[in-house]
């Protein structure tokens, strides 16, 4: 009699949104599933990747719908894992970062499941190449900080403010865009300079990218003209300066109402 085994889950990290920022090694897994879990921030053209007789299942939100909770999520990789499937659990960007990779791993391996990670181009490396910007340049930025500007439940926003204001450190907030004010207030009541350059990105690597430029004084303001609920990241630090668009926008922000011909 044959035995049922049981499959595997591999946690894959789709990258920031354009298809070819993706890796080979999740290609690879994709090409030779037996089911993939997806979520939101998943494109077709990389979910086209998986094997054409994969089982696909969605657990992100949809209309009228609400997404799968985490519980509901960790407990499905466990069942397919269980029906001896070989399952790709793919991720926006980097599956460990804000990505709740870090939860499916432990229950995977508290379950007796294996468990492996591909890692993937998280959001921020993404959207810095995209515009033209590095994250740590020499004189300018010794280092870079990842963070969330959402708290679980919708509960207050509690960062380490002080903690978070270092001129010489890049700051990254991901999905940072509806507590931006909070955020703004939390910083410079904490002693961030209104003048620090700032950024928000959003859809960065996809169709319809945008990047707007301002300073932390400003920044609320251009926000206004984002288009809310597409993922955006929310960047401080001075090399921002560094992408074209920082002059760009900087030298419209400055023009004069009307230039007369010289
Ligand atoms: N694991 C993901 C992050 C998941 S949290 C990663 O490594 O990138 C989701 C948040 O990531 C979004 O709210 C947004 O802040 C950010 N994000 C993801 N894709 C993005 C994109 N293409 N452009 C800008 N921000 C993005």
């Amino acid at each position: 009699m044959l035995t049922h085994e049981i499959g595997s889950v591999t946690l894959v990290g789709a990258g920031p949104g354009h298809p070819d920022l993706i890796t080979v090694r999740a290609v690879r897994a994709l090409a030779q599933c037996q089911a993939v879990v997806y979520d939101r921030l998943v494109g077709r053209e990389i979910l086209d990747l998986a094997h054409p007789k994969a089982k696909r299942v969605y657990v992100g939100k949809s209309c009228g719908r609400h997404a799968a909770t985490q519980d509901e999520i960790n407990a499905l990789l466990v069942a397919l894992a269980r029906q001896g499937l070989d399952v790709v659990r793919l991720k926006g960007g980097d599956p460990f970062v804000f990505g709740r990779g870090g939860e499916e791993m432990l229950h995977l391996r508290a379950a007796g499941i294996a468990c492996t990670v591909v890692p993937g181009v998280t959001a921020a490396f993404g959207c810095a190449a995209e515009f033209d910007f590095p994250l740590t340049h020499r004189g300018m930025a010794s280092g870079v900080r990842f963070v969330t500007g959402h708290m679980k439940n919708d509960e207050d926003l509690s960062l380490d403010w002080r903690g978070l204001v270092d001129p010489h450190t890049t700051l990254v907030v991901y999905m940072g865009v509806s507590g931006l004010a909070a955020m703004l207030d939390g910083l410079t009541e904490a002693g961030l300079s209104k003048e620090t350059p700032a950024a928000i990105i959003q859809n960065g690597t996809r169709a319809g990218q945008r990047m707007v430029c301002a300073t932390a004084a400003t920044l609320n303001k251009a926000a206004r003209n984002l288009n809310h609920g597409m993922p955006a990241l929310v960047v401080f630090g001075e090399v921002v300066t560094l992408s074209p668009l920082w002059d760009a926008q900087m030298a419209e922000l400055t023009l004069p109402p009307l230039c007369a011909a010289q």
